[in-house]
């Protein structure tokens, strides 16, 4: 089958594309992008839609999960649209809701649960030479939103599920008053080890008291929403915690992805613990139900792109960056949530900020 479609490609495009890396060849081969999307639409259109009791009585529920009507928008109904499978035989299923398009797991895993998916020492995957792309991901994120993260100076700034800090360490070189939080025992002993001023707690911010305290002017979700299995209750949360003038900056997989529409249940985007999939349709639900303002998206290019470093020539990367524009259909989503038009006002000004009061 891989075979027949490599010399379909062949066939439409040549050789031409054959030293793109895979996952840049649906934005650069001309035409590719309308093809994908209308695949999207004939898929979503032929996709049965049911009610939850029968997709209940239907799906085998695992221990440590739970069946979920739709959280952003409270439809019961599901649409069953992916099986993503992985490395030692995980699985799961992926329904969208047939109101409002969110993509979520379902079944999906319990809350109290949620540390059976962390059991094996998460944090040993977030370092080495994962951090340096890491770090330079946070760079260039931060860049995309300048001048939000130029100087910290004076500014207080919560990293929620900091990991091993590497965020917080940047942070700290900007001048921000920093902390985070993170659910890894592990992952937060490394972060102190690794900084200097910023401070990593482990457990919930309610559990400690400068961070439930409130009163910060960031904070940020590094690759932190797709795991939030109660979204509402985080996002009022971080609401509460944000000073006024307070922006949130969240960097997730896109569930608009051209990738994800080209590969479906293949998608990178559809890893092992991750369990709601946003994109800039369904993210402002979110942030209007729980009192955001604004919110502003930079596109996603990737970060060979981003950095300089591709071999792309030139009329491939302005290919690649107009199928990104044109569908939102980056492979990662970054958006600036701002807590109140005070917020708008102070950072909105070379953004395009999208207003999210009814
Ligand atoms: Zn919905």
């Amino acid at each position: 089958m891989v075979s027949v479609k490599r010399a379909a490609a062949r066939l439409l495009f040549g050789s031409r594309y054959d030293k793109v890396p895979w996952g840049q060849r649906v934005y650069v081969r001309p035409g590719e992008r309308l093809i994908r999307e209308a695949q999207w639409r004939i898929r979503i259109a032929g996709a049965k839609t049911v009610p939850l009791a029968e997709y209940q009585r239907k799906v085998p529920l695992g221990e440590i999960e739970e069946f979920l009507s739709c959280m952003m928008c409270g439809e019961s109904h599901q649409q069953p649209m992916f099986e993503p499978t992985g490395g030692n035989g995980w699985r799961y299923r992926v329904v969208r809701c047939p109101s409002c398009g969110f993509l979520y797991r379902n079944p999906n895993v319990r809350p109290e649960r949620l540390g059976d998916l962390y059991a094996n020492s998460y944090s040993s995957f977030l370092t080495g030479a994962y951090a340096a792309n890491r770090q330079r991901r946070y760079r260039l994120t931060m860049d995309a939103f300048s001048p939000v993260f130029d100087d910290g100076k004076g500014r207080r700034l919560l990293d929620f599920g900091c990991g091993a800090g590497l965020f917080l360490e940047l942070a700290e070189q900007r001048g921000f008053d920093a902390v985070g939080v993170d659910l890894s025992p592990d992952s937060v002993e490394q972060a102190n080890a690794r900084l200097s001023h910023a401070k990593a707690y482990f457990g919930a911010p309610e559990d400690v008291p400068e961070i439930a305290a409130g009163g910060f002017d960031v904070i940020t979700l590094w690759s932190v929403l797709a795991h939030l299995p109660r979204p509402l209750e985080d996002f009022e949360r971080f609401r509460s915690l944000l000073a006024p003038g307070g922006v949130l900056l969240i960097l997730t997989v896109n569930a608009g992805s051209l990738l994800l529409k080209a590969y479906e249940s293949a998608w990178s985007g559809f890893t092992k613990n991750h369990l709601m999939f946003y994109s800039s349709r369904t993210l402002p639900t979110l942030l209007r139900r729980t009192g955001f303002a604004g919110v502003a998206y930079a596109p996603h290019y990737g970060d060979t792109i981003e950095a300089g470093t591709t071999q792309l020539p030139e009329a491939m990367r302005a290919r690649l960056r107009r199928a990104v524009e044109s569908s939102d259909g980056g492979n990662m989503m970054r958006a600036l949530a701002f807590a109140d038009a005070k917020a708008i006002e102070k950072w909105g000004g070379p953004l395009e900020v999208r207003g999210l009061k009814e």
